[in-house]
Protein backbone atom coordinates (compact mmCIF):
# COMPACT_ATOMS: atom_id res chain seq x y z
CA UNK A 1 0.00 0.00 0.00
CA UNK A 2 0.73 3.88 -0.27
CA UNK A 3 3.59 5.70 1.37
CA UNK A 4 2.09 6.59 4.25
CA UNK A 5 2.34 9.78 5.95
CA UNK A 6 2.46 9.54 9.24
CA UNK A 7 -1.42 9.50 8.69
CA UNK A 8 -1.46 6.09 7.55
CA UNK A 9 -0.85 4.76 11.32
CA UNK A 10 -1.88 1.04 10.75
CA UNK A 11 -3.30 -1.15 8.39
CA UNK A 12 -6.80 -1.07 10.35
CA UNK A 13 -6.81 2.87 9.95
CA UNK A 14 -5.77 2.05 6.08
CA UNK A 15 -8.96 -0.38 6.08
CA UNK A 16 -11.17 2.37 7.06
CA UNK A 17 -9.36 5.03 4.49
CA UNK A 18 -10.33 3.02 2.35
CA UNK A 19 -13.95 2.21 3.08
CA UNK A 20 -15.37 5.52 4.49
CA UNK A 21 -13.67 7.75 2.05
CA UNK A 22 -17.57 8.41 -0.21
CA UNK A 23 -19.82 8.31 2.26
CA UNK A 24 -20.46 11.58 3.93
CA UNK A 25 -22.59 10.35 6.92
CA UNK A 26 -21.62 6.83 8.83
CA UNK A 27 -21.28 5.54 12.17
CA UNK A 28 -18.11 3.20 12.39
CA UNK A 29 -17.95 0.21 15.17
CA UNK A 30 -14.53 -0.33 15.73
CA UNK A 31 -14.56 -4.23 17.00
CA UNK A 32 -12.06 -6.22 19.38
CA UNK A 33 -11.11 -7.94 16.36
CA UNK A 34 -9.42 -5.00 14.76
CA UNK A 35 -12.32 -4.92 12.75
CA UNK A 36 -14.76 -2.19 11.48
CA UNK A 37 -17.66 -2.11 10.26
CA UNK A 38 -19.24 0.96 8.63
CA UNK A 39 -22.78 1.82 7.97
CA UNK A 40 -25.86 3.45 10.03
CA UNK A 41 -26.98 2.45 13.10
CA UNK A 42 -30.14 2.13 12.90
CA UNK A 43 -31.33 0.42 16.25
CA UNK A 44 -29.65 -0.33 19.36
CA UNK A 45 -30.13 -2.53 22.88
CA UNK A 46 -28.61 -3.59 25.30
CA UNK A 47 -27.04 -6.12 24.05
CA UNK A 48 -26.50 -5.28 20.39
CA UNK A 49 -26.54 -2.56 17.67
CA UNK A 50 -27.96 -2.79 13.95
CA UNK A 51 -26.37 -1.34 11.53
CA UNK A 52 -27.68 -0.78 7.95
CA UNK A 53 -24.75 -1.43 5.95
CA UNK A 54 -24.26 -1.75 1.93
CA UNK A 55 -24.58 -5.32 2.05
CA UNK A 56 -27.71 -4.94 4.15
CA UNK A 57 -28.53 -4.97 8.29
CA UNK A 58 -26.20 -6.75 10.11
CA UNK A 59 -26.43 -7.17 14.01
CA UNK A 60 -22.93 -6.69 15.90
CA UNK A 61 -22.83 -7.86 19.80
CA UNK A 62 -21.95 -5.65 22.32
CA UNK A 63 -19.33 -7.89 23.51
CA UNK A 64 -17.05 -7.88 20.09
CA UNK A 65 -17.70 -3.66 20.03
CA UNK A 66 -14.49 -1.92 21.46
CA UNK A 67 -15.87 1.61 20.16
CA UNK A 68 -18.69 3.41 18.27
CA UNK A 69 -17.24 6.40 16.04
CA UNK A 70 -20.96 8.20 15.45
CA UNK A 71 -22.43 11.19 13.07
CA UNK A 72 -21.44 12.49 9.64
CA UNK A 73 -17.68 13.11 8.72
CA UNK A 74 -17.50 16.64 10.12
CA UNK A 75 -18.63 15.45 13.16
CA UNK A 76 -16.37 12.84 13.19
CA UNK A 77 -13.66 14.89 12.56
CA UNK A 78 -14.58 17.14 15.30
CA UNK A 79 -14.56 14.28 17.80
CA UNK A 80 -11.11 12.70 16.65
CA UNK A 81 -9.65 16.78 16.68
CA UNK A 82 -11.13 17.12 20.90
CA UNK A 83 -9.08 13.71 21.39
CA UNK A 84 -5.72 14.52 19.52
CA UNK A 85 -2.79 15.32 21.34
CA UNK A 86 -1.84 18.75 20.14
CA UNK A 87 1.67 18.68 20.65
CA UNK A 88 1.83 15.25 18.19
CA UNK A 89 2.91 16.70 15.27
CA UNK A 90 2.61 13.22 14.01
CA UNK A 91 -1.00 12.47 15.34
CA UNK A 92 -2.35 15.75 13.95
CA UNK A 93 -0.65 14.97 10.00
CA UNK A 94 -2.13 11.36 10.60
CA UNK A 95 -5.68 13.40 11.37
CA UNK A 96 -5.01 15.71 8.46
CA UNK A 97 -4.77 12.60 6.22
CA UNK A 98 -7.60 11.28 7.72
CA UNK A 99 -9.80 14.89 6.82
CA UNK A 100 -8.61 15.15 3.54
CA UNK A 101 -9.42 11.42 2.73
CA UNK A 102 -13.14 11.83 3.83
CA UNK A 103 -13.07 14.95 1.85
CA UNK A 104 -12.71 17.46 4.18
CA UNK A 105 -10.41 19.55 2.40
CA UNK A 106 -10.34 22.66 4.75
CA UNK A 107 -10.00 20.95 8.16
CA UNK A 108 -7.39 18.76 6.56
CA UNK A 109 -4.96 21.91 5.28
CA UNK A 110 -5.69 23.01 9.17
CA UNK A 111 -4.12 20.04 10.52
CA UNK A 112 -1.18 20.17 8.19
CA UNK A 113 -0.21 23.86 9.21
CA UNK A 114 -0.82 23.28 12.64
CA UNK A 115 1.60 20.65 12.60
CA UNK A 116 4.22 22.70 11.10
CA UNK A 117 3.63 25.32 13.66
CA UNK A 118 4.96 22.38 16.25
CA UNK A 119 7.45 20.97 14.09
CA UNK A 120 8.69 23.18 11.33
CA UNK A 121 10.31 20.75 9.19
CA UNK A 122 7.36 18.22 9.49
CA UNK A 123 8.32 16.56 6.03
CA UNK A 124 4.83 15.23 5.31
CA UNK A 125 2.60 18.17 6.70
CA UNK A 126 5.09 20.65 4.62
CA UNK A 127 4.46 18.35 1.44
CA UNK A 128 0.84 18.11 1.51
CA UNK A 129 1.15 21.78 1.89
CA UNK A 130 2.58 22.42 -1.51
CA UNK A 131 5.93 23.62 0.56
CA UNK A 132 9.41 23.20 -1.10
CA UNK A 133 12.78 23.11 0.52
CA UNK A 134 14.97 26.56 -1.11
CA UNK A 135 18.47 26.94 0.78
CA UNK A 136 17.43 25.73 4.26
CA UNK A 137 14.13 27.22 4.06
CA UNK A 138 10.63 26.19 3.60
CA UNK A 139 8.53 28.36 0.56
CA UNK A 140 4.99 28.50 -0.74
CA UNK A 141 4.91 27.66 -4.39
CA UNK A 142 4.92 30.69 -5.79
CA UNK A 143 7.57 31.61 -3.32
CA UNK A 144 9.86 29.36 -4.10
CA UNK A 145 9.47 29.61 -8.01
CA UNK A 146 10.53 33.55 -7.65
CA UNK A 147 13.33 32.17 -5.32
CA UNK A 148 14.57 29.71 -8.37
CA UNK A 149 14.23 33.11 -10.80
CA UNK A 150 10.96 31.79 -12.79
CA UNK A 151 8.31 34.59 -13.26
CA UNK A 152 4.30 34.39 -13.72
CA UNK A 153 3.20 34.39 -17.48
CA UNK A 154 -0.76 33.84 -18.02
CA UNK A 155 -0.63 31.96 -14.39
CA UNK A 156 2.02 29.83 -15.20
CA UNK A 157 4.93 29.77 -13.79
CA UNK A 158 8.23 30.24 -16.21
CA UNK A 159 11.99 31.29 -17.10
CA UNK A 160 12.21 34.67 -17.74
CA UNK A 161 13.53 33.81 -21.18
CA UNK A 162 10.52 32.19 -21.84
CA UNK A 163 8.08 34.77 -20.68
CA UNK A 164 10.01 37.28 -23.36
CA UNK A 165 9.29 34.47 -25.80
CA UNK A 166 5.53 34.26 -25.21
CA UNK A 167 4.91 37.66 -25.07
CA UNK A 168 6.34 38.33 -28.23
CA UNK A 169 3.50 35.95 -29.59
CA UNK A 170 6.09 32.83 -29.86
CA UNK A 171 4.87 29.10 -28.58
CA UNK A 172 7.09 26.17 -27.70
CA UNK A 173 6.61 23.52 -30.59
CA UNK A 174 9.22 20.55 -29.58
CA UNK A 175 12.93 22.55 -28.98
CA UNK A 176 12.08 25.34 -30.44
CA UNK A 177 10.06 28.57 -30.39
CA UNK A 178 7.93 29.76 -33.29
CA UNK A 179 4.80 32.17 -33.81
CA UNK A 180 1.54 31.12 -32.29
CA UNK A 181 0.26 31.70 -36.25
CA UNK A 182 2.77 29.11 -37.31
CA UNK A 183 1.65 26.28 -35.46
CA UNK A 184 -1.04 24.19 -38.01
CA UNK A 185 1.86 24.24 -40.37
CA UNK A 186 5.06 23.58 -37.86
CA UNK A 187 3.24 20.57 -36.95
CA UNK A 188 2.82 19.49 -40.46
CA UNK A 189 6.58 19.17 -40.16
CA UNK A 190 7.22 22.76 -41.83
CA UNK A 191 9.66 25.27 -40.65
CA UNK A 192 9.29 29.58 -41.88
CA UNK A 193 12.91 30.37 -43.13
CA UNK A 194 13.31 34.05 -44.55
CA UNK A 195 9.25 34.49 -45.06
CA UNK A 196 9.02 30.99 -46.79
CA UNK A 197 7.55 27.68 -45.61
CA UNK A 198 10.83 24.97 -46.41
CA UNK A 199 11.07 21.01 -44.97
CA UNK A 200 12.44 20.93 -41.45
CA UNK A 201 15.26 19.62 -43.12
CA UNK A 202 16.22 22.40 -45.46
CA UNK A 203 15.67 24.76 -42.35
CA UNK A 204 17.85 23.21 -40.21
CA UNK A 205 20.85 23.06 -42.95
CA UNK A 206 20.50 26.72 -43.75
CA UNK A 207 20.93 27.15 -39.85
CA UNK A 208 24.22 25.84 -39.90
CA UNK A 209 22.72 22.76 -37.54
CA UNK A 210 23.73 19.41 -37.71
CA UNK A 211 21.65 16.12 -37.58
CA UNK A 212 22.47 13.68 -34.77
CA UNK A 213 21.13 10.59 -33.72
CA UNK A 214 17.82 12.23 -34.97
CA UNK A 215 18.11 15.40 -33.38
CA UNK A 216 19.19 18.72 -34.95
CA UNK A 217 22.28 20.16 -32.70
CA UNK A 218 24.72 23.40 -33.63
CA UNK A 219 28.46 21.90 -34.52
CA UNK A 220 29.61 23.64 -30.99
CA UNK A 221 27.28 21.28 -29.10
CA UNK A 222 28.15 18.05 -31.09
CA UNK A 223 31.55 18.18 -29.71
CA UNK A 224 30.10 18.31 -25.98
CA UNK A 225 27.56 15.99 -25.88
CA UNK A 226 30.34 13.40 -28.44
CA UNK A 227 32.97 13.51 -25.23
CA UNK A 228 30.21 13.49 -22.90
CA UNK A 229 28.55 10.46 -24.30
CA UNK A 230 32.16 8.65 -24.36
CA UNK A 231 33.00 9.65 -21.25
CA UNK A 232 29.57 7.67 -19.73
CA UNK A 233 30.55 5.02 -22.13
CA UNK A 234 33.79 4.04 -21.03
CA UNK A 235 32.52 4.09 -17.19
CA UNK A 236 29.91 1.94 -18.30
CA UNK A 237 32.31 -0.42 -19.28
CA UNK A 238 34.61 -0.03 -16.53
CA UNK A 239 31.44 -0.90 -14.32
CA UNK A 240 30.39 -3.92 -16.58
CA UNK A 241 33.99 -5.10 -16.62
CA UNK A 242 34.58 -4.98 -12.69
CA UNK A 243 31.33 -6.38 -12.56
CA UNK A 244 29.54 -4.32 -10.20
CA UNK A 245 26.91 -3.47 -11.95
CA UNK A 246 24.01 -6.30 -11.01
CA UNK A 247 21.23 -5.33 -12.31
CA UNK A 248 19.80 -2.79 -15.08
CA UNK A 249 16.35 -1.90 -15.47
CA UNK A 250 14.57 -1.04 -18.50
CA UNK A 251 11.07 0.39 -17.30
CA UNK A 252 7.87 1.81 -18.87
CA UNK A 253 5.88 4.50 -17.75
CA UNK A 254 2.44 5.22 -18.90
CA UNK A 255 0.48 8.46 -18.11
CA UNK A 256 -2.93 7.81 -17.90
CA UNK A 257 -4.37 10.93 -18.71
CA UNK A 258 -3.20 13.03 -22.00
CA UNK A 259 0.16 14.60 -20.98
CA UNK A 260 2.00 17.58 -22.56
CA UNK A 261 5.70 16.71 -23.26
CA UNK A 262 6.94 18.92 -19.98
CA UNK A 263 5.18 16.53 -18.12
CA UNK A 264 6.93 13.44 -19.70
CA UNK A 265 10.10 15.52 -19.14
CA UNK A 266 9.41 16.39 -15.77
CA UNK A 267 9.04 12.97 -14.88
CA UNK A 268 12.32 11.82 -16.44
CA UNK A 269 13.60 14.02 -14.04
CA UNK A 270 11.94 11.97 -11.38
CA UNK A 271 13.06 8.40 -12.34
CA UNK A 272 16.53 9.86 -13.02
CA UNK A 273 16.57 10.79 -9.43
CA UNK A 274 15.24 7.63 -8.31
CA UNK A 275 18.03 6.03 -9.95
CA UNK A 276 20.35 8.02 -8.02
CA UNK A 277 18.71 6.79 -5.43
CA UNK A 278 18.79 3.15 -6.06
CA UNK A 279 22.36 3.11 -7.46
CA UNK A 280 23.39 4.73 -3.53
CA UNK A 281 21.36 2.08 -1.71
CA UNK A 282 22.65 -0.58 -3.64
CA UNK A 283 26.46 0.30 -2.98
CA UNK A 284 26.21 1.37 -6.87
CA UNK A 285 24.92 -1.77 -8.38
CA UNK A 286 21.37 -1.42 -9.26
CA UNK A 287 19.98 1.50 -11.02
CA UNK A 288 17.91 2.37 -13.97
CA UNK A 289 19.24 1.93 -17.25
CA UNK A 290 16.08 3.27 -19.24
CA UNK A 291 12.69 4.32 -18.77
CA UNK A 292 10.10 4.87 -22.36
CA UNK A 293 7.46 7.51 -20.78
CA UNK A 294 4.62 8.06 -22.71
CA UNK A 295 0.73 9.04 -22.24
CA UNK A 296 -2.73 7.84 -22.88
CA UNK A 297 -2.18 4.47 -21.91
CA UNK A 298 -2.38 1.99 -18.69
CA UNK A 299 0.43 -0.63 -19.94
CA UNK A 300 3.44 0.32 -18.36
CA UNK A 301 5.44 -1.12 -15.36
CA UNK A 302 4.71 2.07 -13.68
CA UNK A 303 1.48 3.46 -13.75
CA UNK A 304 1.25 7.85 -13.64
CA UNK A 305 -2.33 8.43 -12.71
CA UNK A 306 -2.29 12.40 -12.72
CA UNK A 307 -0.35 15.21 -14.37
CA UNK A 308 0.00 17.54 -11.67
CA UNK A 309 -0.39 15.71 -8.01
CA UNK A 310 1.89 13.88 -5.39
CA UNK A 311 -0.68 11.80 -4.89
CA UNK A 312 -2.85 9.21 -6.32
CA UNK A 313 -6.83 8.03 -5.66
CA UNK A 314 -6.52 4.12 -4.43
CA UNK A 315 -9.47 1.94 -5.41
CA UNK A 316 -11.50 2.71 -2.58
CA UNK A 317 -11.49 6.64 -3.41
CA UNK A 318 -9.76 7.37 -0.86
CA UNK A 319 -5.85 9.31 -1.98
CA UNK A 320 -2.34 7.53 -1.31
CA UNK A 321 1.40 9.01 -2.37
CA UNK A 322 1.12 5.83 -4.26
CA UNK A 323 0.69 1.58 -4.43
CA UNK A 324 1.91 -1.07 -5.73
CA UNK A 325 1.71 -5.08 -5.52
CA UNK A 326 4.44 -6.76 -4.39
CA UNK A 327 6.49 -7.74 -7.88
CA UNK A 328 3.74 -5.71 -10.10
CA UNK A 329 2.73 -2.68 -10.99
CA UNK A 330 3.55 0.37 -9.53
CA UNK A 331 0.95 3.67 -9.24
CA UNK A 332 1.97 6.83 -8.79
CA UNK A 333 1.41 10.54 -9.62
CA UNK A 334 2.92 13.45 -12.14
CA UNK A 335 4.97 14.67 -9.70
CA UNK A 336 5.44 12.05 -6.99
CA UNK A 337 8.00 12.44 -4.26
CA UNK A 338 11.20 10.57 -4.84
CA UNK A 339 10.60 8.77 -1.80
CA UNK A 340 7.04 7.43 -2.94
CA UNK A 341 8.82 6.17 -6.22
CA UNK A 342 11.90 4.79 -4.73
CA UNK A 343 9.26 3.10 -2.04
CA UNK A 344 7.07 1.82 -4.55
CA UNK A 345 10.02 0.53 -6.62
CA UNK A 346 10.42 -1.28 -3.82
CA UNK A 347 7.52 -3.54 -3.69
CA UNK A 348 7.22 -4.05 -7.50
CA UNK A 349 10.35 -4.85 -8.32
CA UNK A 350 12.37 -6.37 -5.22
CA UNK A 351 8.74 -7.40 -3.76
CA UNK A 352 9.44 -5.80 -0.65
CA UNK A 353 6.34 -5.69 1.92
CA UNK A 354 6.00 -2.71 4.05
CA UNK A 355 6.46 -2.07 7.50
CA UNK A 356 4.52 0.11 10.07
CA UNK A 357 6.02 1.71 13.20
CA UNK A 358 9.64 0.23 13.00
CA UNK A 359 12.61 2.08 14.63
CA UNK A 360 14.90 1.46 11.53
CA UNK A 361 15.79 3.35 8.40
CA UNK A 362 14.51 1.99 5.32
CA UNK A 363 12.25 3.14 2.33
CA UNK A 364 9.75 0.90 2.91
CA UNK A 365 8.46 1.79 6.38
CA UNK A 366 4.68 2.73 5.97
CA UNK A 367 2.33 4.20 8.16
CA UNK A 368 3.59 5.03 11.50
CA UNK A 369 6.98 4.32 10.46
CA UNK A 370 6.76 6.63 7.72
CA UNK A 371 9.00 9.32 10.10
CA UNK A 372 11.65 6.79 9.57
CA UNK A 373 11.80 5.99 5.85
CA UNK A 374 15.38 6.83 4.95
CA UNK A 375 16.93 5.74 1.67
CA UNK A 376 18.05 2.78 2.67
CA UNK A 377 17.39 -0.74 2.74
CA UNK A 378 16.75 -2.45 6.43
CA UNK A 379 18.48 -5.67 7.69
CA UNK A 380 15.37 -5.52 10.34
CA UNK A 381 14.45 -9.04 11.22
CA UNK A 382 12.50 -8.53 14.36
CA UNK A 383 9.88 -9.57 12.17
CA UNK A 384 10.63 -13.07 12.24
CA UNK A 385 11.02 -12.48 9.01
CA UNK A 386 14.28 -11.76 6.33
CA UNK A 387 15.10 -7.50 5.75
CA UNK A 388 14.23 -5.76 3.16
CA UNK A 389 18.29 -5.78 2.34
CA UNK A 390 18.63 -9.90 2.27
CA UNK A 391 15.20 -10.31 0.15
CA UNK A 392 17.49 -7.95 -2.02
CA UNK A 393 21.04 -9.63 -1.76
CA UNK A 394 19.36 -13.48 -2.44
CA UNK A 395 18.31 -11.84 -5.80
CA UNK A 396 21.30 -9.72 -6.28
CA UNK A 397 24.25 -11.47 -5.02
CA UNK A 398 27.48 -9.19 -4.40
CA UNK A 399 26.03 -6.23 -3.83
CA UNK A 400 27.31 -3.89 -1.04
CA UNK A 401 25.09 -2.17 1.59
CA UNK A 402 26.06 1.41 2.58
CA UNK A 403 26.78 1.91 5.95
CA UNK A 404 24.06 4.53 6.27
CA UNK A 405 21.37 6.20 4.43
CA UNK A 406 23.23 9.00 2.67
CA UNK A 407 26.26 7.46 1.67
CA UNK A 408 27.37 8.27 -1.72
CA UNK A 409 28.71 5.64 -4.77
CA UNK A 410 29.66 7.94 -7.45
CA UNK A 411 27.50 9.04 -9.99
CA UNK A 412 25.63 6.22 -11.50
CA UNK A 413 25.23 5.30 -14.85
CA UNK A 414 22.84 7.39 -17.32
CA UNK A 415 19.41 6.56 -16.89
CA UNK A 416 18.20 7.23 -20.72
CA UNK A 417 14.87 8.81 -20.95
CA UNK A 418 12.42 8.31 -24.44
CA UNK A 419 9.71 10.08 -24.39
CA UNK A 420 6.97 9.32 -26.57
CA UNK A 421 4.31 12.21 -26.44
CA UNK A 422 0.93 10.57 -27.76
ZN1 LIG B 1 4.15 0.60 0.57
ZN1 LIG C 1 12.91 -2.64 5.39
Amino acid sequence: MGLGTSSFRSALTLALLLTLSAIAAADIIYLNTGGIIKGEIVDEDDDQVIVKTKYGEVPVNKDDIDFIERGTVSEIFQQRLKKVNKRDSDAIVELGGWAQSVGLKKEAEQMFRMAIEIEPNHYFARMELGHRRHKGKWLAVDEYNKAIGLVKYEGQWVTKEDAQKLKAGFVRYGDDWIKKDDLEMARKGYRKLDGKWVSKEEYYKAKGYVKYKDKWVKPEQLEKIKKAEEARARRLKMLKLAKQIKMAFKIRCSFQPDAQKMHLERFGKIVQKASEKIWDMTGGGIYIAEAHIYDKKSDGDVIVQNLDEIKVRTKGGSTAYGYAQKGGKMTVGGKCLILTFVHEFGHAKFSLPDHYGEQVDCIMNAGDGAKHMKFMYCTNQSRGKQGCWETIIKRYPGLKRPKEAGEDFDEPPETKIIITDN
